[in-house]
């Protein structure tokens, strides 16, 4: 089988190539453990897992890194502003990394609850801060990046000289350094548009470490060029992401890459497209922001009822990961029935009697669904074939078709093999999710009851609901904007 990707580098499908194969090594960016996970968080955490699953399919053996990012993001993805994980310590008076492991918990959970593999490792900033600070002396070495007052800034213009920044994006330099507004005084950058790679600590920034320049921190960007390099080698086969990452994020990346070692460390660079919600982009400031949680649960005043983990899955699945999704009650709930229908045929294929010939031709399936895998990841028309063979499947339970043991017994591998190991999509029903999710539901109600007696002073049924929650083996904490919850 040979698969092509779009690389969005170069703008076209390739057929991909590995380095060192069987070996392959898969960087995506991962979350910044600052909130609760959210419906921008399943789209890359999905289509990478697909990736994933579909290279283990065909016996390759994939070292898959996600990072957690948990330092030096800020708040306006570039230099300015406070860090995402410091500010949200400050607002709940908590120590950085008491937000990092809740969010990195919740973000696990999510995943596990989306059937999304875990990475074979999963590095974390703050843990790779020699690593940084290595890769930023070599860039200073090589010229490309210069010290002003203990932060180290990405020389962009002189980097541009002799490389291209905005190969990736397409931006072009020109403009970009034309669209940003005259420095003000107190900026430190020679340029408006070089990038931080080290940033002094100010008195009140929280998360700070020793380096050559200064007591601080590293640029965001730094870290995914560090950490992928540093566990794939360089250079390395696929490194992904979501659109939104493309600039600067990426486009900072490979410069870095390239001003240290003198060549990129990416061969292919594959990205998401992004999900609006009833057409518009998913916004705080929008109110359509929707947490996996309030998804699952059907508690966003958005959404007519809860939509399983698997129901949102199956969903992303059916578009292709470089096509924009559209997110609404109406096309959640058609997925939902679709997916229905999906597992319905897995339980008909149990009951499937063989004859002595078959009228089918079951290499169809599988044939279809890796040529279409293997055109760029395309899982809709997968799915498509997928849906073909639930109507024949159908019609061998109806009676209307026949097929062989052995052709049945070919088929039934193939039907599970592509839903369950290829597509990830699991039998929630069967799995007893259904119950687990209805507890969760009725837990949330009870607390969504029990805040409501607090907000009328009714502390005699709030405290009851907690201490029967407690009998049951149900803790519950508070928290400044709402409440956590955890069987024990
Ligand atoms: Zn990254």
């Amino acid at each position: 089988m040979n698969l092509t990707i779009y690389n969005t580098l170069t703008r076209k499908k390739e057929v991909f190539k590995p380095i060192n194969p069987p070996h392959i090594g898969l960087y995506v960016c991962g979350p910044t453990v600052y909130g609760d996970p959210h419906l921008g968080h399943a789209r890359p955490a999905i289509t990478f897992d697909l990736l994933f699953r579909f290279f283990k399919y065909m016996d390759y053996k994939v070292r898959y890194v996600r990072n957690i990012t948990d330092v030096g993001h800020m708040e306006s993805d570039a230099d300015e502003g406070e860090d995402k994980i410091t500010k949200k310590a400050r607002i709940e008076q908590l120590e950085p990394m008491e937000i990092v492991q809740h969010y990195t918990f919740r973000y696990h959970d999510a995943m596990r609850m989306l059937n999304v593999l875990p990475p074979s490792i999963e590095p974390r900033a703050s843990g790779h801060i020699i690593e940084q600070i290595e890769l930023v002396k070599r860039i200073i070495d090589n010229g490309f990046a210069y010290e002003k007052n203990g932060s180290v800034y990405f020389d962009v213009e002189k980097y541009h000289a002799k490389h291209n920044y905005g190969k990736l994006s397409g931006r072009v330099l020109e403009d970009m350094i034309s669209g940003y507004r005259e420095l003000e005084g107190k900026d430190e950058k020679r340029n408006s548009v070089d990038f931080a790679l080290w940033k002094k600590a100010t008195p009140e920034h929280i998360m700070r470490w020793p380096s050559p320049w200064s007591i601080g921190f590293p640029g965001w960007h730094l870290e995914c060029s560090a950490m992928s390099t540093k566990y794939l080698g360089e250079p390395f086969d696929i490194h992904g992401g979501g659109m939104d990452l493309l600039f600067p994020h990426h486009e900072c990346e490979i410069a870095q890459s390239v001003a240290a070692s003198g060549k990129e460390a990416v061969r292919y660079w594959m990205h998401n497209n992004m999900i609006t919600i009833n057409g518009q982009k998913m916004g705080k400031s929008l109110g359509n922001f929707i947490t996996l949680e309030e998804l699952f649960t059907g508690t966003h005043k958005m959404l007519k009822q809860a939509y399983s983990p698997m129901t949102i899955r199956f969903f992303m699945l059916q578009a292709h990961y470089r096509s924009t999704l559209d997110f609404s009650n109406e096309a959640l709930q058609a997925a939902e029935k679709g997916l229905n229908r999906l597992m319905a045929a897995v339980k008909s294929l149990e009951r499937a009697k063989s004859s002595e010939k078959s009228t089918v031709d079951v290499s169809d399936l599988s044939i279809r669904a890796n040529a279409a895998l293997c055109d760029d990841l395309n899982s809709p028309i997968a799915i498509a074939a997928l849906f073909d063979w639930v109507r024949i499947i159908n019609s061998i339970v109806e009676g209307n078709e026949t097929i062989t043991q052995s052709d049945l017994e070919t088929l039934k591998s193939t039907f599970k093999t592509l839903t369950f190991d290829i597509l990830g999509l699991l039998d929630e029903q069967n799995e007893g999710s259904k119950y687990a999710q209805l507890t969760g539901n009725l837990i949330e109600m009870l607390l969504a009851m029990r805040q409501q007696a607090k907000a009328n002073k009714d502390f005699t049924t709030s405290d009851r609901i907690r201490d029967e929650l407690n009998k049951l083996g149900v803790a519950v904490k508070d928290r400044k904007d709402g409440f956590d919850w955890e069987i024990l």
